[in-house]
């Protein structure tokens, strides 16, 4: 834990001058988890400790689709300073813990559903000892929407995109689309990839059936050069600290941030996985799409 006291004397952060945008990923805002579920939490202290470094380092927040938006425009409207914040999964913390803290700090943030388990629990994390994890409700959505927080799709059973025929990813990335639009009665532009995990077929199915962003993971900042269907984000942990924010905002450096290595790595791991997914769930048994992949995108 670092004081607040001692924010101050931490990297003053200098993103914006050099085009470069942190996209933070969380997931769930809770103090417990299984041990396998335990790099997708961030207690409710910690939380506040991110938002009040952020404000006090006058970053401004903006939602994927204002930063996707501001690419677009070559980053004209693009407020200095800014962050994008991000929450998978649509735990039912985000509106206990999340929003109201967002609200203190006067931030905005994107929320990435799976629209079949809204009202339900995670089911997907079964496997995780985290199948019981409360998600929002329909209700709860409609009202994070309505206060300003965006509302993005995650398809719609959570199930690894690049490992599912192309029929079943075009239905789970429409689908999920429809039903948000239906529920919150706006349009939904925004998409996260489940665990991070794309090919360019399921690239080019996200982009041609409407939406205008998608998020992936990469441990990378963002800028206004980045790929808006392959959105790099940094993955936060639980024991991720204010001076760990500090060293990826003002130095693109620190344990957020993949290595080169790393990311090498990761992208041939992602590249094998599109060409033999069929195969490789035939070797790893029947493959379940697992958080914490994205969480260490490694
Ligand atoms: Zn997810």
């Amino acid at each position: 834990m670092v004081a607040l006291s001692t924010v101050s004397e931490l990297i003053v952060v200098n993103h914006t001058e050099e085009q470069n945008i942190p996209i933070l990923m969380y997931h769930s805002i809770s103090s417990y988890a299984s041990p396998r579920f335990r790099p997708c939490i961030v207690s409710p202290e910690a939380f506040e400790e991110h938002l009040s470094y952020l404000d006090q380092c006058h970053c401004t927040s903006v939602t994927v689709t204002q930063f996707v938006q501001a690419i677009a425009r070559g980053g004209d409207g693009l407020p200095p300073r800014s962050v994008v914040l991000t929450f998978d999964d649509g735990y039912a913390d985000f509106y206990t813990d999340a929003l109201p803290a967002l609200q203190h700090h006067g931030f905005v943030a994107t929320l990435y559903i799976p629209t079949a388990f809204v009202g339900g629990t995670s089911l997907w994390v079964q496997d995780m000892d985290e199948g019981s994890r409360p998600l929002l409700t329909w209700e709860q959505l409609a009202e994070i929407s309505a206060s300003g927080i965006e509302c993005g799709a995650h398809t719609h059973t959570h199930r690894p995109l690049d490992m599912l025929p192309l029929s079943v990813v075009r239905d789970e990335i429409v689908r999920s689309k429809e039903l948000l639009e239906e529920h919150l009665g706006q349009q939904v532009s925004s998409f996260a990839y489940p665990s991070g995990f794309y090919s360019a077929r399921v690239r080019q199915i996200v982009q041609a059936v409407g939406y205008a962003s998608a998020c992936a993971v990469k441990g990378a900042l963002s800028s206004l050069h980045d790929d808006p269907y392959a959105l790099a984000r940094l993955a936060i942990k639980p024991d991720t600290g204010v001076h760990d924010l500090a060293a990826a905002l003002s130095t693109g450096h620190g344990p957020l941030v993949a290595s080169h290595v790393k990311r090498a790595r990761a992208h041939l791991r992602q590249r094998a996985r599109s060409v033999y997914g069929k195969l490789w769930c035939g070797w790893s048994g029947l493959y379940k799409g697992d958080e914490a992949d994205a969480v260490g995108n490694d």
